[in-house]
């Protein structure tokens, strides 16, 4: 096991019943930096699977792996974030982070607080979202990546929840505690961030709708980011 936690972890791009590949920037890196030779030993996760994985060639286009036997891995949080859309840098830094501690499924939602030009520029941005969590998947050593939706609307994020509980971080809330939310069995939760702005009141009347409950994490404003990182944390703890 301490092996699988120092050995570099990589997340195949394609792949076989016995073998898997890295493409384009992995195989780059893995072949000129790193000068990946046959032979070496690896871990690489190959269709949600972790293997040890020997290198059989290696060029900068393409590294293949034959798959060797299976390692034990750690499943991800089941925890669906649905992420109202805000400043890019901020909320990718939330992405990174809240795949680090375990996260499932991130859909980020145009909320109706969110700016104009972020809404309009956020069709384009998914395809760096998707790479962002796939490195930190790699970084923090998952045997997964997190599912990335493409941006849709509150009415369509809310239909694309299948969680048992699900789970409003409201700052105006200040009876019910996330924790207390998460006590006892609890298979998966979905949680809700807003923008900068906050949701708007008849957001928040369609979260009630769909059978949402507003949660706290305490009497401070968090910024979008950070409420995202202390909810996961929390369900990490409580799951
Ligand atoms: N509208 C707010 C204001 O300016 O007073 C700020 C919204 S906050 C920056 C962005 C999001 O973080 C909120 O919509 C909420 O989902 C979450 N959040 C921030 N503080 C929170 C808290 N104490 N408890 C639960 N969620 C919080």
């Amino acid at each position: 096991m301490l092996d699988c936690m120092t050995r570099r972890r990589w997340i195949a791009d394609t792949w076989t019943e016995t073998t898997a590949s890295l493409k384009g920037e992995q195989a780059g890196h893995l072949a000129r930096v790193l000068r990946a030779q046959p032979g070496q030993i690896f871990d690489v996760v190959a269709n949600g699977f972790l293997h040890r994985a020997e290198i059989v060639t290696a060029d900068e286009r393409e590294v293949v792996f034959a798959l060797h036997e299976e390692l034990e891995a750690e499943s991800a949080l089941p925890v669906h974030l649905l992420m109202a859309v805000f400043k890019f840098d901020h909320m990718e830094w939330g992405m990174e982070k809240a795949t680090e501690l375990g996260v499932a499924r991130i859909t980020p939602v145009i909320a109706r607080r969110t700016e104009k030009h972020l809404a309009q520029a956020a069709a384009k941005r998914v395809e760096r979202w998707r790479r962002i969590v796939r490195e930190a998947s790699q970084q923090s050593r998952r045997s997964d990546v997190p599912e990335v939706d493409d941006p849709v609307t509150l009415k369509v994020a809310l239909g694309m929840v299948s969680a048992e509980r699900k789970l409003l971080l409201a700052e105006t809330e200040q009876e019910n505690s996330l924790k207390a939310a998460l006590v006892g069995e609890v298979a998966s939760v979905a949680l809700a961030i807003g923008p900068e702005g906050g949701w708007a009141a008849e957001e928040i009347a369609l979260f009630a709708e769909s059978g949402w409950r507003s949660v706290t994490l305490g009497p401070r404003i968090l910024r979008a980011e950070t409420a995202a990182i202390a909810g996961l944390a929390v369900c990490a703890a409580m799951l």
